[in-house]
């Protein structure tokens, strides 16, 4: 039986993307794949549903029948529930399903037995960084975040000597040099910005330097590179989080744009720029905080607005890689079709999915009506009998360095865990 997959229009107003392309539907018609798009899923994206039919999907407005039948479902956001209970048991749902925000959707998916896969968990190991969502949106974001500042900022960014005079350069400071970060300092550095950037990281000093940017980093606590042992960052000291507040106070007054960009997986994003930060900022300065829907890294910036404070405008757009929606659909529609070519039989062109796999271990929510992933699986009831006492035995949680607030002797640069992510310069 010809594998069947549905492409859903978004349900959400502020939603711009879509989850597949005209040249993702071509490829998925060349692997034997039977491709429905709901009428209009594209039309935010640039995509016509004439381009989806060029391409050799069908279009339909009826939906309903098309899930029916579905073997892959692939969206943007976790399906309405309407739409999930319309799925066949064991059909494969692919989209940035929100698990830890929306535990109604995840249970409604187990309830329904389908396969939910949820991108925005992709591990980020070699093997899977042609499907790493969070790096292909993060990236696009970044460099939409330094045009946005730009949109408020009422000078120009590169030097300009003219017989009138100089326009001095605009200095650009960007708070956290992950993916988004490393590419708004390249975007900035293009425009002919003055550009610093800040991190918990110490691996981002070489990076950030590559880009032609300067790193500003105070001494790390001893011994701690300030990351996990998956690259991410982690929450520092307190003792760390007052210096680095000391540091970001002095060197933030000087700046004319900040691109805020700090998270920590899992965790509310951290606060950086503090309101008194914000008034010693020259008006007309711009502050974007792309952690905004994560908790914001300034707390007087709007999820979804821009506002102002004493003259400096915070910019907190919502999705900012759907403000790019084009080019934002067209790879993110490309890391689902690399995680279904993954695991394609292509000789019996059949989908060959091994939950035996780290990818899909890493990403997978629900089967066979259960809800399977690690990380939402419901606690364990704890053991109420007294148990004999034991040696103290080696934990298997995943282990975290203790914090420690004193300053090592010397500094010496950590050697790098991995080159700059592909496209950021
Ligand atoms: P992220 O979106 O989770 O966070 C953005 C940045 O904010 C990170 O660089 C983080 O260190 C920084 N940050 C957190 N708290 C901070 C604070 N208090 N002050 C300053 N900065 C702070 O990160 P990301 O962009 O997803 O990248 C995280 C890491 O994963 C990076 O090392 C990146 O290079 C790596 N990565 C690896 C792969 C892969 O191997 N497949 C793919 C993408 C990213």
């Amino acid at each position: 039986m010809t594998v069947q997959l549905t492409v859903l229009k978004e349900e959400q107003a502020s939603e711009t993307r879509v989850a597949a392309s005209p040249e993702t539907v071509k490829k998925l018609k060349a692997m034997g794949v039977s491709v429905t798009v709901e009428a209009g899923a594209g039309a935010k994206s640039g995509f016509e549903d004439s381009h989806f039919k060029q391409a050799g999907a069908s279009v339909t407005k009826a939906i309903s029948a098309s899930l029916k039948k579905a073997d892959v479902v692939v969206s943007v956001r976790a399906p309405a529930a309407a739409k999930i209970k319309l799925m066949k048991p064991d059909a494969l749902v692919i989209g940035q399903m929100n698990p830890y925000q929306n535990s109604a959707g995840v249970k409604a998916m187990a309830a329904q037995k389908v396969q939910a896969m949820s991108m925005e968990l992709m591990p980020r190991i070699t093997r899977a960084q042609s499907m790493d969502v969070l790096s292909s949106q993060s990236n696009l974001a970044g460099y939409k975040a330094v045009l946005d500042a730009t949109a408020e900022y009422n000078r120009a960014l590169p030097m300009m000597m003219t017989a009138a005079g100089t326009v001095p350069a605009a200095r650009v400071f960007v708070m956290g040099a992950g993916v988004a970060g490393l590419q708004a300092i390249a975007t900035a550095k293009r425009l002919g910005a003055i550009v610093s950037a800040t991190d918990v990281r110490a691996a981002a000093a070489e990076q950030v330097e590559s880009l032609g940017g300067t790193f500003v980093m105070v001494e790390a606590d001893a011994g701690d590179s300030g990351e996990t042992a998956g690259g991410y960052a982690k929450e520092m000291s307190a003792d760390y989080q007052k210096r680095q507040a000391a540091l970001v106070a002095e060197h933030i007054a000087k700046q004319d744009i900040v691109i805020c960009t700090a998270l920590i997986p899992g965790r509310p994003a951290p606060e950086l720029v503090t309101r008194k930060m914000v008034e010693s900022m020259k008006p007309g300065s711009v502050i974007v905080d792309l952690a905004v829907e994560q908790g914001g890294n300034c707390k007087l910036s709007k999820s979804g607005k821009v506002v102002r404070h004493k003259g400096v405008a915070l910019v907190g757009h919502q999705n900012v890689p759907g403000r790019l929606s084009g080019n934002a659909s067209e790879l993110y529609a490309r890391n689902i079709l690399n995680f279904i070519d993954a695991f394609f039989d292509k000789e019996k062109k059949q989908l060959a999915l091994d939950w035996e796999d780290e990818i899909v271990q890493g990403i997978g929510l629900t089967r066979a009506g259960e809800i399977v992933h690690e990380a939402l699986k419901p606690a364990r009831p704890v053991a109420t009998k007294k148990a004999p006492a034991k040696p103290a035995a080696k934990s298997k949680a995943p282990t975290r360095k203790p914090a420690v607030a004193k300053k090592p002797a010397a500094k010496k640069p950590t050697p790098r865990k991995r080159a700059t992510p592909k496209g950021a310069k």
